[in-house]
């Protein structure tokens, strides 16, 4: 039996409620952690103990880690749940976790670095036989003319990416050879500027790719499977908007062939919690791009297709349970569909926080919704503007698509201006239907992207 008898939640918002809902169902006491704008939260009325922990700049409160340790230590909590994004994928702060007594709910701290270091991931990623971009294998170096013949290599176009990079930023298309050493000089300055790393590397660029990310769990005792893929083609300036599971067009020998590959490379790197390798996938080839060492917003299609509790498995692992399912154990049946809900404008994308005024849910078979709004709850402005999300699941992919289009005629927000206008477009767009988006399409589609 798992050793965690009591959880703090270093998180807020829509995955904050999800943990506690997990840790509810599983018995475990909860503390939930919150900054002075978020006291009227619905995980933090919900858990067993509530710790304000500073004012409301992330800075100051969901990235303040001495504050997390204090009430976790105030509390007698027994392990710390990240969530994702804020300090999910702080190395430093898995490791003070630890140190302070508390089981930190993700992988240890070594296997965070090395993902939060690309060049270091990919690395690690072609030693355990994972198939990669082509690329500098490496950081570059200060030989121009070098730099150059590595490029002519790979081949025009190419992107240059910086190593600490995350979140989209930190990489630059050099389309050909007379514009690469002054792309290479802008990426280095902006990497450290932004970073605090000047490192950077050099990767084919691919043209026309979707994006394919297989889900794996790994435990404390060598064991480690994959829950399939997910396609997550559908993004606007690199943000996911709309995730499908399983990915149009991928066979269950190649899903199972990339699958054992990640999970096998789990077990290399001593993985340890749940995981996402990010692919990109063009001309049924998959390429890795990096590692996330976190739960994932759209986990949720993955339990959808799997039937599997990515979170309770999450915490039941960090308590040093072996893996509740074997690989035979893991069918996929149906399909589900997740489109994110973000309070901003539907047509300009600015944020649109501010209070609820209505608020009602869609509902019926198969559809779920992930969100912690209610009527009369004020979106704060200084955080993720991410509401909620909204899952359908039925028995093959157009009939998800139709439950979709249902669910956000039915979904009512208001008070606030969100993306549902935007998600019902896509839902109705002929290239989505047939499954036949990249990752440039959405950009395409909004008329922002001319390339
Ligand atoms: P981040 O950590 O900033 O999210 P990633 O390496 O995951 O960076 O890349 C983010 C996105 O950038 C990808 O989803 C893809 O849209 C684009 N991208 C990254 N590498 C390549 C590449 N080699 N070719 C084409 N597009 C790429």
């Amino acid at each position: 039996m798992s050793s965690i008898n009591k959880i703090l939640i270093a998180n807020r918002g829509e995955i904050a409620l999800r943990v506690l809902r997990a840790c509810k169902e599983l018995g475990i006491q909860t503390v939930a952690v919150y900054s002075t704008a978020d006291k009227d939260l619905k995980h933090v009325r919900l858990a067993d103990e509530a710790v304000c922990i500073g004012p409301h700049p992330s800075l100051n409160s969901y990235l303040n880690i001495p504050a997390i340790i204090s009430a976790a230590e105030v509390t007698h909590a027994d392990a710390i749940h990240p969530g994702y994004g804020f300090l999910s994928e702080n190395a430093d702060f898995a490791e003070q976790v630890e140190e302070s007594g508390f089981i930190f709910i993700g992988p240890k701290a070594e296997n965070i670095r090395i993902m939060g270091n690309k060049v270091a991931a990919i690395e690690a990623m072609q030693n355990s036989g994972v198939p990669c971009v082509p690329g500098s294998n490496g950081a570059l170096g200060d030989d121009e003319k070098n730099n150059i013949k590595l490029a002519k290599s790979i081949g025009f176009p190419i992107i240059i990416k910086a190593s600490g990079g995350g979140g989209g930023r930190g990489m630059r298309v050099v389309g050909s050879e007379k514009d690469l050493i002054n792309a290479i000089e802008i990426t280095k300055t902006e990497a450290l500027s932004f970073f605090g790393n000047d490192e950077v590397y050099l990767e084919k660029f691919l043209t026309t790719p979707r994006h394919v990310e297989i889900q794996v769990l790994a435990d404390q005792h060598g064991n480690a499977i994959h829950l399939g893929e997910r396609d997550c083609s559908m993004q606007r300036r690199h943000q996911k908007v709309v995730e499908e599971a399983p990915a149009p067009g991928i066979s269950a020998e190649l899903r199972n062939k990339i699958g054992r590959i990640c999970a096998k490379a789990c077990k290399q790197i001593n993985y340890c919690g749940a995981g996402t390798f990010e692919f990109l996938f063009e001309n049924g080839e998959f390429y890795f791009i990096e590692m996330n060492t976190r739960i994932q917003v759209e986990h949720t299609i993955t339990e959808m297709i799997t039937g599997v509790d990515i979170v309770q498995e999450q915490i039941l692992i960090a308590g040093g349970d072996p893996l509740s399912y074997k690989q035979k154990d893991i069918q996929i049946h149906g399909h589900a569909i997740e489109c994110r809900i973000n309070a901003e404008d539907p047509y300009n994308f600015m944020p649109s926080p501010g209070k609820i005024t209505q608020y009602h849910a869609a509902g019926g078979p198969g559809v779920r919704v992930d969100s912690h709004i209610y009527n009369g709850y004020t979106v704060p402005s200084y955080y993720d503007s991410l509401v909620g999300k909204l899952i359908t699941f039925a028995d093959s992919r157009s009939k998800a698509i139709i439950k979709m289009q249902n669910a956000l005629n039915e979904m009512v927000i208001d008070g606030i201006k969100t993306n549902i206008p935007l998600q019902r477009v896509i839902m109705k767009d002929a290239t989505y239907k047939k499954g036949e988006v990249n990752i440039h399409y959405l950009e395409k589609m909004l008329g922002e992207n001319n390339s």
